[in-house]
């Protein structure tokens, strides 16, 4: 199955939709750095001992991570962008929609998957200060967009955000609810 959107006279072809893989892309790009972060903070909570040099000012390895390692880590750089940069979830949906074109049983899943990332992608850029998506990864390790708003800094809208990201996720709740039982 496939969907045709006509562009002009010509038909493009895309896979049909496949909502798992989807999903799956909406939340991935986010998963390596907080997977990173819960073992941080269970080892903090622990007890372990500083992964940062003496004296340095940091009062736990969370904070190290967010305020040093996010910024000049490469191993840490690399699990936030692994599906966060632009060249990368772009390379996945290319790859995905060419093996599905040639008929690979996991392309058309690799192509939403992509796509998704992509998505996300799109939305966090115009919405992270200084700590977004590298924008050249993996060929540059520090080109990103500064954006004016930040979706956590209430020095940048954070606080504006929230609000309305919360009423946004109410109505979409309220919308899905009300979907399903129309169904
Ligand atoms: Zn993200």
């Amino acid at each position: 199955m496939v969907n045709r959107v006509q562009k002009g006279r010509t038909t493009f072809r895309v896979p049909a939709v496949q909502t798992w893989p989807l999903l799956l892309g909406s939340f991935m790009p986010d998963m390596p750095l907080i997977a990173l972060t819960i073992g941080l903070i269970g080892y903090d909570w622990l007890g372990g001992s500083p992964l940062y040099p003496a004296g340095v000012g940091y009062s736990s390895n969370v904070q190290y991570l967010f305020d040093h390692l996010f910024f000049e880590s490469v191993l840490v750089k690399t699990l936030h962008n692994v599906f966060h940069a632009p060249l990368l979830t772009l390379a996945y949906t290319a790859v995905g929609y060419l093996a599905w074109r040639r008929n690979a049983t996991w392309g058309a899943s690799l192509f939403w998957f992509g796509l998704s990332t992509c998505l996300h992608t799109a939305a966090d850029i115009p919405l992270h200060y200084d700590d977004g998506p590298l924008l050249l990864f993996p060929f540059n390790l520090s080109v990103r967009f500064h954006s004016p708003l930040s979706y956590w800094d209430p020095a940048r809208y954070g606080l504006q955000w929230a609000i309305f990201e919360h009423l946004l996720d109410l109505g979409l709740i309220v919308y899905l609810v009300w979907g399903r039982r129309r169904h």
